[in-house]
């Protein structure tokens, strides 16, 4: 079994708040510390149920470099660094049986619910087909590409339900009760980490009884953008146009993965700052 562990940070037990996510403020060595337990909890999961496993986990915070790679399970191999072609997910391909989220949140928009965002602050909203997907959508979709069911989540009881409304069969440990975008009733690191090993378990176990989460290609995908100049630039890529009053950027991609690529793009463009 060949299972790829995507692990986010906003998602884990105990965070509530942006210093605890980023780089050189309040907490953040806390919040790593705590987001490398929980996976590492999810990786002993995955090989309680087969100890042949391959598992790869790949870092999709931010930077991508939050996971300690010292305090890793030995047994997983770590996917880390930007930028990269299947952002969150990179390490994925045909040959992977499962996809488990770790950490993951709700979609911008979505509330009450910790840190909901889509990819980054500067993105209002993401639509594939004319319908709003976030993280936990363009990410499953994108599994789902590839064949792979995602068979686990956690995160707050928001992010739990955004992925039980497309992956009804999937596992979800609810880690902390959101009660707005920075406040939560929060669970003990401790008590979740057991969970998430018996849970990590039971859904590779149960992998087979879970369909990928598929959307066909082609795709329309569109992305409305905080910055005025990011849509300027993103239409100088050839196939993408400026829709619904200049806020909005469009295209057709021929498959999810394509479309993904395209957000991506738009969230690096959307960082970039008038000269
Ligand atoms: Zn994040």
């Amino acid at each position: 079994m060949r299972v790829l562990i995507s692990a986010d940070l906003e998602g884990i037990s105990g965070v509530v708040h942006q210093s605890e996510i980023q780089p050189g403020r309040y907490d953040y060595e806390r919040g790593r510390a705590l987001m490398t337990a929980e996976v590492n909890a999810v990786v002993a999961g995955v090989l309680d149920a087969d100890p042949a496993a391959e598992v790869l986990v790949t870092d999709a915070h931010g930077s991508f470099r939050n996971i300690l790679p010292e305090d890793l399970d030995r047994r997983a191999l770590l996917v880390r660094g930007k930028p990269r072609p299947h952002g969150m997910l990179d390490g994925l391909d045909e040959a992977t049986d499962a996809v488990l989220f770790v950490g993951f949140h709700a979609r911008a928009g979505a509330g009450p619910a910790v840190l909901a965002h889509t990819m980054s602050g500067d993105i209002l909203e993401v639509r594939v087909n004319g319908r709003p997907y976030g993280e936990i959508g363009l990410n499953a979709a994108t599994a789902g590409h590839f064949g792979a069911p995602v068979v686990l989540l956690s995160g707050d009881d928001q992010a739990c339900a955004e992925l039980r409304s497309l992956v009804p069969g999937a596992v979800t440990v609810a880690v902390k009760q959101a009660i707005g975008q920075t406040a939560a009733i929060t669970r003990h690191p401790a008590a979740v980490r057991e969970e998430l090993r018996r849970a990590a378990a039971e859904a590779v176990t149960h992998r087979a009884e879970i369909a990928p989460f598929a959307i066909p290609g082609p795709v329309h995908v569109e992305v409305d953008v905080g910055s005025p100049l990011a849509v300027d630039l993103a239409t100088l890529v050839p196939g993408v146009t400026r829709t619904g009053g200049g806020r909005t950027i469009s295209c057709t991609a021929a498959d999810v993965a394509e479309a993904y690529r395209v957000v991506l793009l738009v969230v690096h463009l959307a960082g970039i700052k008038p000269s």
